[in-house]
């Protein structure tokens, strides 16, 4: 597949108080056109900044976003009104996104306003297109946000998202402020979507079990680095970095309870200040199966049986060879 997004040797660092943040460290990422990738870490790990590095709100401290849609650019400030006529950003929170004192329909018609789209005639018939795209409906335009739920909010936000025409959507952690009973509609409703209009996503998460059934790979993100990368198939069945191990196995099942909690206690355990931090695997300090070396050296990514994985005891911990 043709890649539509590169991320290019990407870091993100911020001067604070203590030291230097070291949110996103040497990232080296390719979306691919027309495919989910899911980036999933805990919260702290990096993945909300490196979104805004990918939507041009932060620049680089260094490397790039190469784009390759329908125009080819490195994102920079110079021609993020540009590349938001191609790049949308669907966000966690469905409450605090929409603006309480304009009418859905003007939500949802603003962005067509602000890229000269259509005339004033067209952009109403599309409002009402997109509001039953998105599984609500036409009367809805002229109410206001605070009268649907947190399910319909996020459905607004999709279809506000849609309406500039997008190829590529980061969805970050669309549906983690909404009921368990809902995400699965919310799941359901941009993996149609997908298909329907050929997205490409980057799919933001905290939780494996969220983005298992949308993406096509996963990224495994800890303490500012990508750890592991694999297929979406591969990373369930044959995770081979211990953090992916861990996250696994902190996923809810309904395994008898004393083994499942037997199981989470290996991510127990502080996350490592991202202030300045010590050379090295990102992971030593929880690692069960951390040496010398893994406290010194930095584990350079290698392509172990078909994943990307950062670990100087891959072989060992999976009896590869
Ligand atoms: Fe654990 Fe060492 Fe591998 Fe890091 S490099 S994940 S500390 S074994
Ligand atoms: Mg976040």
């Amino acid at each position: 597949k043709e890649i539509l997004v590169e991320i290019k040797d990407v870091s993100k660092h911020f001067k604070v108080a203590g030291g230097v943040l070291k949110a996103v460290n040497n990232i080296n990422l390719n979306i691919k056109k027309g495919e989910t990738l899911g980036l999933v870490g805990e919260s702290g790990c990096g993945k909300s900044t490196l979104s805004k590095v990918i939507m041009g709100i932060y620049p680089p401290t260094s490397g790039k976003i190469i784009y390759h849609g329908k125009k080819e650019m490195v994102v920079s400030k110079n021609n993020l009104f540009e590349y938001a006529k191609m790049a949308q950003i669907i966000f966690q929170d469905p409450y605090s996104s929409l603006d309480p004192r304009m009418t859905v329909g003007s939500i949802i018609e603003e962005g067509m306003i602000i890229h000269k789209m259509y005339d004033k005639k067209k952009r109403k018939e599309r409002v009402f297109e997109l509001l039953e795209l998105v599984g609500l409906n036409a009367e809805h335009a002229n109410r206001y946000p605070h009268e649907f739920s947190g399910g319909q909010r996020q459905r607004i936000g999709i279809a506000r998202a849609l309406a500039i025409e997008p190829e590529f959507i980061i969805c970050d952690e669309p549906i983690s402020a909404l009921d368990v009973s809902i995400q699965a509609q919310i799941i359901n409703l941009l993996y149609d979507l997908q298909k329907k209009l050929n997205l490409t996503y980057l799919f933001i998460a905290h939780d494996l079990n969220i983005v298992k059934y949308i993406s096509d790979r996963i990224a495994v993100m800890y303490l500012g680095h990508i750890v592991e990368l694999s297929t979406s198939d591969e990373l369930y069945k044959n995770p081979l970095h211990p953090y992916t191990k861990a996250l696994l196995s902190a996923v809810p099942v309904p395994d008898p309870k004393r083994e499942a909690q037997k199981k989470r206690q290996m991510l127990e355990g502080d996350v490592t200040s991202p202030i300045d931090p010590k050379p090295g695997c990102p992971f030593a300090a929880r690692c069960p199966y951390a040496t010398d070396i893994c406290t010194k050296d930095f584990p350079k990514p290698e392509i172990k049986a078909g994943h990307m994985v950062s670990c100087h005891h891959v072989e060992k911990i999976n009896n590869l060879n």
